[in-house]
């Protein structure tokens, strides 16, 4: 509904003394009226043009009232229109299916000018208070969203941060008790960190994680994790993947790091990594496979860093 234009209003009966009436009433008030004489034009009226609100008669020949507002409650273009039916006073049967069918409300015939005036504005007012609980419900959930996403991101990075990774594995775990496909842990160091913040200051230090981070990122598969774990320690988490399949995405990332040359104002720089691979099995906690993935990129930084070694291939 916007409320910089008149809202519109659709009456329909079959009655042509009842539109009349009806529709002098409400453009006294500044609606907006349009009306029609049958379920099945009105049906079609409403497919073109939406109303705000719908005056519905309930006795018409061929489709009744009922039978127009279910078809309108069926289709998620039109369910939300509030219909108020038009009804005789005898007719407490009618009343009952006026709400059971999907009506908001109802007006007795004869009509009163005050009673057709408050019901309408009534409806019109409930119907605006739903659409701004409904907006401000969507901005929460979108501020609920980010606020998530932001709490699982390293600012620096913009990788998942320890805690998203965690949660990640745990998640990995269960499917495995499921599937009983084995997942592959990558942790990798970068190497000789030290050097970028010695030489270069800390500012360097983090555009060599960032640019580091770049690489990892766009290195790995769609269904793959990749976090910064903690300092310049990068983890990663590739689900069902083999012990093999986890030294391939390691290796790419360690060959195009070696290739890449990091321009950092006029210094043109280079940085490897170590990496240790580990898979996870039903004998094995989450941390003992982390710390069998440390083990094995301890093993890579003792044998000459910028390396992948996966933890059973040096036991
Ligand atoms: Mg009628």
């Amino acid at each position: 509904m916007n409320e910089n234009l008149q809202a519109s209003i659709l009456i329909v009966d079959d009655n042509i003394r009842n539109l009349q009436v009806l529709a002098n009433i409400l453009r006294d008030h500044n609606y907006k009226v349009a009306m029609v004489k049958d379920g099945k034009k009105a049906l079609k009226f409403i497919k073109k043009k939406t109303p705000d609100l719908v005056l519905l008669d309930v006795m018409m020949p061929k489709m009744d009232g009922f039978e127009v507002c279910r078809h309108l409650k069926a289709s998620s273009d039109t369910e939300n229109i509030p219909i108020i039916f038009i009804s005789a006073l005898h007719e407490t049967e009618d009343k009952i299916k006026a709400f059971e069918s999907g009506g908001v409300d109802y007006i007795t015939k004869p009509f009163h000018k005050k009673e057709v005036v408050a019901r309408v504005r009534t409806h019109m007012e409930l119907q605006k208070s739903r659409e701004s609980l409904k907006i401000a419900y969507r901005k929460l959930q979108k501020a609920y969203e980010e606020m998530d996403r932001a709490a699982r991101t390293d600012i620096l990075t913009r990788l998942s941060n320890r805690r998203d990774i965690i949660e990640k594995l745990k998640y990995e775990k269960t499917k495995f008790g499921r599937s009983q496909k084995p997942f592959a842990l990558i942790l990798a160091d970068v190497d000789d960190f030290k050097y970028f913040n010695d030489e270069y200051g800390h500012d360097c230090g983090d555009f060599i994680l960032e640019s580091i981070s770049a690489v990892i990122q766009s290195s790995v598969r769609k269904q793959d994790s990749a976090a910064r774990w903690g300092g310049e320690e990068f983890l990663l988490l590739l689900p069902e993947t083999s012990l093999d399949g986890g030294f391939t995405v390691a290796e790419k990332i360690r060959q195009r790091l070696t290739d890449q040359v990091f321009e950092y104002g006029k210094w043109r720089l280079s940085a490897t990594m170590t990496f240790g691979i580990s898979i996870f099995s039903a004998s094995k906690t989450i941390d003992k496979c982390i710390k069998q993935a440390d083990e094995a990129m301890y093993q890579g930084k003792k044998t000459g860093k910028n390396r992948v070694v996966c933890f059973k291939k040096f036991k």
